[in-house]
């Protein structure tokens, strides 16, 4: 029987613990909410993650360069941003199940109810028409769906409404006038709305001689804001550049759920790029298409993917999207691109007193450069790549396999080598063989079991490449190389594995696919 995405998702999450790629933080303790930690195999994806998104910014754009700064900032910098004052999520608490919610995730998921009941309707009828069928007109004329999409479209706009003038008593009158129940009690027992800051604070100094409050970096994108002149100056960077950075970001967010999608403490790899004012939405364009593009490269699929423009912008943005993927619990961002204006700069200015602005040889004027940003979760791609990969296949003679699609690029273990038994002289080959690739992939090596247990292991944790060394090798020098896909084997010489594995894992490969025609246009 087909099982439902709800049961793949709890497999992939149980997989990812048994296979060392992510365990609860602090288990032994019974785990702490919503925080993760990655192992053996997860922290060697989530690294070949972001080596793939590091050197496609740093190694492909000239213009481009790197910073790494502190998790704790001076606290103003937190003020001048807006944290302080705006980052809050609306909550609200059922009285019954004395669970907690987001209002606004509430209300977004009622909206999708009515996509779904449209959505629903219009396949039936289309199964019912056949090829005649109008999707508009059936829209249009169907009294039934007609009315879902009067609904939906009045509670969309009183939502955006609310969520603009930050309404809370309108959202509480909202989830009450939609009557959505909690989803454990089942009541409509809610208290008031309320706002929530998702900042985690903590003091630094001794309380002696006055400690200060500081926070733990709700984003990373702060610290590269605060860094723009030293870049630029030390840098002689000249607009249009960029500043990429990678690091750990905090948010006490209210629900967390959904394994390493929604977490507490997670990883954000996040790149601003630095334009003349007036020219911020093509280059948003560009990066749109940039970013979608470094996506697809990985061949996850690219039905998987798609754009969501924002239509509730943030007060400094003039133009945003998310790159959503279809995880098994539907669409869902894993990033962002936003046209950030100068409100950043302008903001550090005001706030720190200094003049923040350079100086365009060509226009020969000062100006605040405007901000394109583009902020991609290490944990949500971690995620996607899991997701897709996953997969429980039937083979010939009734034989199932758990096996990991990885893009090979990302897999943790390149080639796993085995010798077909533990003696005469075939462990010492292969280890001899081993020693040769270790120095540019991750292998490993494994005699215990039949070839066929040692195989699936390999699957499970998304090895490409297993390379056995039997009997005849002593004498011809060649090994037996299976495919994790395919399950094919071939017959190869050993000095002609380096090159087999580097072809495959090499990210010079996506590079070149990615800046393949894209690139003309873009980096001047
Ligand atoms: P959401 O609406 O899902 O809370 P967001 O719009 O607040 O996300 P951004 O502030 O744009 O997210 O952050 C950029 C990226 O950082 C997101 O696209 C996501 O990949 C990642 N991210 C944000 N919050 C979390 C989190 N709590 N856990 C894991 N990744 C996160």
């Amino acid at each position: 029987m087909a099982q439902t995405q709800e049961e793949t998702f709890k497999k992939i999450v149980a997989h990812c613990k048994e296979y060392g790629f992510v365990f609860p933080s602090s288990e032994i303790y019974d785990g702490l909410g919503a925080v993760y930690d990655y192992g053996q195999n997860g922290v060697e994806l989530k690294n070949n993650i972001k080596r793939y998104w590091w050197d496609s910014m740093t190694l492909l754009h000239e213009n481009i360069v790197g910073i790494d700064a502190a998790i704790f900032m001076h606290p103003t910098t937190w003020k001048a941003s807006g944290h302080v004052d705006a980052f809050n999520d609306p909550l609200i608490d059922n009285r019954d199940s004395k669970k907690r919610y987001r209002a606004d995730v509430l209300i977004e998921d009622q909206i999708a109810k009515y996509d779904e009941k449209i959505a629903k309707e219009v396949e039936k009828a289309r199964k019912r028409f056949g090829d005649s069928f109008d999707e508009e007109l059936f829209k249009q004329t169907n009294e039934r769906v007609h009315g879902h999409i009067v609904k939906r479209e009045a509670l969309h706009e009183r939502f955006a409404k609310a969520m603009n003038d930050n309404n809370l008593d309108e959202l509480k009158q909202i989830i009450l006038d939609e009557e959505i129940v909690c989803p454990i009690s089942g009541t409509r027992n809610w208290t008031d709305v309320r706002q929530f800051n998702l900042m985690f604070s903590t003091e630094m100094g001794s309380t002696a001689d006055g400690a200060m409050k500081i926070y733990l970096r709700p984003e990373t994108a702060q610290g590269i804001f605060v860094n723009f002149l030293n870049v630029q100056k030390t840098g002689r960077m000249k607009v249009p550049f960029g500043i990429a950075q990678i690091g750990k970001a905090f948010r006490n967010e209210i629900v967390a759920r959904q394994f390493v999608f929604r977490m507490r403490e997670f990883e954000q790899m996040e790149m601003q790029f630095f334009v003349r004012p007036g020219e911020e939405l093509k280059w948003f364009e560009h990066w749109k298409q940039f970013r979608l593009k470094w996506h697809k490269a990985l061949g996850l699929g690219d039905e998987k993917y798609r754009f969501h423009d924002h239509e509730k912008l943030a007060h400094y943005a003039n133009a945003a999207t998310d790159i959503e993927f279809l995880m098994p619990f539907g669409f869902k961002e894993v990033e962002g691109i936003h046209s950030r204006t100068n409100f950043d700069l302008s903001q550090h200015a005001k706030y720190s007193g200094k003049k923040i602005e350079y100086f365009d040889p060509e226009l020969n004027r000062s100006y605040t450069p405007y901000v394109i940003e583009t902020s991609i979760g290490v944990d949500r791609m971690f995620l996607s790549v899991m997701c897709s990969s996953y997969e429980e296949q039937q083979l010939e003679g009734g034989d199932t396999r758990v096996v990991l699609h990885l893009p090979p690029v990302l897999a943790p273990v390149k080639a796993c080598i085995m010798p077909l038994v533990k003696k005469d002289g075939l462990p010492e080959k292969a280890r001899e063989i081993m020693n040769e690739l270790k120095f540019d992939f991750k292998v490993a090596y494994d005699e215990k079991d039949s070839i066929g247990k040692r195989y699936r292991r390999q699957d499970a944790v998304g090895t490409p490449f297993c390379i056995t060394v039997d009997h005849d090798t002593l004498n011809d020098g060649c090994v037996t190389i299976r495919h994790r896909d395919s399950m094919t084997q071939d017959r190869v010489r050993i000095e002609d594995l380096h090159e087999i594995i580097r072809k495959a894992t090499d990210p010079k490969e996506l590079y070149r696919k990615i800046v393949g025609d894209s690139m003309e246009d873009s980096m001047e």
